[in-house]
């Protein structure tokens, strides 16, 4: 049986003899008095379903109000609580009026200025009013200042303040803190009589010396005015790094037990004769590289058994790994069997299918991409093709394991940059050749190097194939970086490039995961290009465009319409337009070094010399200028993801996305490198002792909620 349906199936039943707290935890949302349904919809647009969810949606940081700061004793660029009398209060005129008060204790006095205010917030803050302000501190012009500060007019003059740290909470558009915070709360104090269950037994809990679940959630939402804000911002806490910890042994358990499972398994032998191989090669107008010859056999030798290939295919940007990929796919066919290919973005699927159509379709060989939901007719045409096996490769995103998707017999999984997928979702795609009790083999292809005791945590005991080499005739990107007051300079050189029939990237970049935001940038940088560059034919991609949108302005730009394309880092991972030659990076800066050798990836593809501008705003601190050294002057994927680690150093916070790594709730693979070799042995633990633990946490944390979550 699929492992994550017998972790559903146990726990279910394992549910209904819980007492009532259990019961509690796993009450839908939807199911809780009073709570409106747009609130519901936001929650889900988080991934929030049931109570447990709620619980486990931890702050991602903390304001301390619990203390009054003296204004004389303030720090620049810290948040404060304050309180005092407003000693002025005037509007300044201009087009826009701004509210200026000054606010003083007995300490000192600090500005506050409002660029918007309402009718009554004018007649509250007035001359002698007491007023309570939250906001972090600047150097004002004259002054320190707080510049849109929470306010309150303080009625008596001590009014309470806060007995914990404030958390703030991820969120999504439309859903307040307040609601959030009050969902919670209400949450936590229905739980205080009773314990939110314990994972693990209290001998495992003493040997990782960690707090108790409970006693780690309870307190993760509710700090007392002691916590050390500067550990819970690291993540560092212990009852953050209990819940890591939970959290990676949730991953560590799904991961061994796919192993185990799938040892039980039959796999297809996928051994013919090669002919395919052979006739696509004579179509392939170049010459394999050693390393893409070693990787082949590699992966042919493991199809060829009857046990379910495992195996992770590492090889940097460029390496070359979609063709190793077609040798793996063709000879699958040849046996007979189907084969599926999953990718991480709409946009490398769409390249894939035209990859992969021009290289096998004139063999022969059916390849589709599922057509999305919304186009009915052409999707239940392309289900039934792919349920009677008419379809050989089918190409897609995590779509490709919904239930509905049913193969006729696929042999083998070819997973592209990987590290974009969860284990939830490789769990997913593995039930679907179980059927008749076998296992399809198993491709995963990363182009991120990680080392061996992160590789396991992410991937499981994998095989590993390395192309270490890349295709003859590249010459390194010549990579300069320039502050973006010199931008002139760039757009001259992308007229000249343009002007020698070369075709450039513009990458926005922007750290907020708001794809909204992202997209107006690009939209803003698209049309300040084109007025400065009125000859050049320039489109723009990003997140927010509907797919055929997306779909025509790649296809333009590999065709060679568009010259020059803004986009945002949509265009990360994967793409591969071999006449690009030329790369601007903005706020190159603010990105993870791995995820900016990606970006740089998709130039320097074909023996034409390529070019990457890391566009910097200034000044730049010490470790920025060592990081983009660092890109200026290393091109080995591998090199540059060894100094991402040693450059990060405490303190320097990036998500795991921009590492490569997969993203997990609360774990984070760099930081919590430390637990790992626990959490391996209690999972050996809990395996060997407490299996009935086992489908409790692998449910916990990778249950429904997380299941079909986007990538
Ligand atoms: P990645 O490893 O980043 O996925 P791709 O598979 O997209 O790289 O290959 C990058 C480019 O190199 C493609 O345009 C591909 O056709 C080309 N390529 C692959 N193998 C060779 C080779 N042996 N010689 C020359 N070019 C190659
Ligand atoms: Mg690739």
């Amino acid at each position: 049986m699929p492992l994550s349906t017998l972790a559903n199936k146990k726990y279910t039943s394992y549910l209904n003899c819980k007492n009532k707290e259990n019961r509690f935890l796993q009450t839908l949302i939807s199911d809780l008095e009073e709570i409106k349904p747009s609130t519901i919809k936001q929650l889900a647009k988080l991934g929030l379903y049931r109570v447990q969810d709620l619980l486990f949606h931890l702050p991602q940081r903390y304001q301390d109000k619990t203390r009054i700061t003296p204004i004389g004793n303030l720090q620049i660029g810290t948040e404060a609580l304050i309180q005092g009398k407003l000693t002025s209060s005037y509007i300044y005129p201009g087009r826009q009026s701004s509210l200026f008060c000054c606010l003083t204790d007995n300490t000192g006095s600090i500005s506050l200025r409002f660029f918007h205010f309402s009718y009554w917030q004018k007649k509250l803050l007035i001359l002698n009013a007491h007023i309570r302000c939250f906001g972090e501190i600047r150097q004002g012009a004259k002054s320190l200042e707080l510049i849109h500060p929470e306010w309150m007019v303080l009625r008596d003059k001590d009014g309470s303040i806060e007995s914990h740290l404030t958390p703030i909470y991820p969120t999504t558009n439309g859903l307040s803190q307040t609601t959030l915070r009050y969902l919670i709360q209400r949450i936590i104090n229905e739980l205080n009589t009773k314990e939110i269950e314990e994972n693990l037994s209290t001998e495992l809990l003493k040997f990782i010396h960690l707090p108790s679940l409970h006693q780690a959630i309870s307190y993760l939402h509710q700090p007392p005015p002691d916590a050390s804000i500067a550990l819970l911002t690291e993540g560092k806490h212990p009852t953050q790094q209990r819940l890591a910890f939970d959290e990676l042994l949730a991953h560590r358990l799904a991961l061994k037990q796919l192993k185990l499972h799938s040892y039980q398994l039959q796999a297809p032998v996928l051994q013919a004769s090669r002919k395919l191989i052979k006739q696509f090669l004579t179509i392939f107008p170049f010459a394999l590289t050693q390393a893409q010859q070693r990787v082949t056999e590699e992966i042919l030798g493991d199809i060829a058994k009857n046990t379910p290939m495992q195996r992770l295919l590492q090889g940097d940007v460029g390496s070359g790994k979609t063709i190793v990929a077609a040798f793996g796919v063709l000879q699958a066919v040849e046996t007979g069997y189907q084969a599926a290919l999953m990718v991480p973005t709409e946009l490398l699927a769409e390249q894939h299918l035209a990859v992969f159509q021009h290289w096998v379709s004139p063999l022969g060989i059916k390849v589709e991409r599922l057509p999305t939901k919304g186009n009915i007719k052409a999707r239940r045409q392309c289900l039934m093709e792919l349920k009677q096996g008419d379809i050989h490769l089918i190409i897609g995103t995590h779509v490709l394991f919904q239930e509905e998707v049913i193969f006729h017999n696929l042999g083998l999984v070819v997973i592209d940059e990987q590290h974009r997928f969860g284990v939830t979702q490789r769990l997913a795609l593995l039930e679907k050749g179980q059927g008749n009790n076998y296992c399809p083999h198993q491709l995963i292809m990363t182009a991120t190097p990680i080392p061996r005791t992160l590789a396991m945590a992410t991937y499981g005991d994998f095989n590993t194939s390395i192309i270490d080499q890349l295709p003859p005739g590249r010459s390194p990107i010549m990579t300069v970086a320039i502050p973006d007051f010199r931008r002139n300079e760039v757009i001259i050189k992308i007229r000249e490039a343009c002007r020698e029939g070369k075709q450039v990237y513009w990458v926005c970049t922007l750290v907020e995961e708001s794809e909204t935001l992202q997209a107006q940038a690009a939209e803003k940088v698209a049309s300040d290009l084109n007025q400065l560059l009125p000859e050049l034919n320039i489109g723009l991609v990003h997140g927010r465009l509907k797919p055929q949108e997306k779909e025509s302005v790649m296809t333009d730009f590999r065709v060679g319409n568009i010259k020059l394309l803004v986009a945002t880092t949509v265009i990360e991972v994967g793409v591969d337009v071999p006449n690009a030659s030329l790369m601007v990076i903005e706020n190159a800066e603010r990105l993870g070094l791995s995820q900016l050798h990606q970006l740089r990836g998709r130039v320097g593809r074909s023996t034409e010399r390529s070019y990457c501008i890391l566009l910097y705003h200034g000044p730049l601190s010490k470790l920025g200028r060592a990081r983009l050294d660092c890109l200026r002057t290393t091109q080995d994927g591998f090199e540059i993801a060894r100094l991402d680690l040693e450059l990060r150093g405490p303190g320097i916070l990036l998500g795991t996305r921009q590492t490569g790594l997969i993203s997990y709730r609360v774990a984070n693979l760099l930081r919590d490198q430390d637990l790992l070799a626990k959490v391996d042995q209690v999972a050996d633990k809990l395996i060997a002792q407490y299996p009935h633990y086992i489908p409790k946490i692998i449910y916990r944390w990778l249950g429904e909620g997380s299941r079909y979550k986007d990538v």
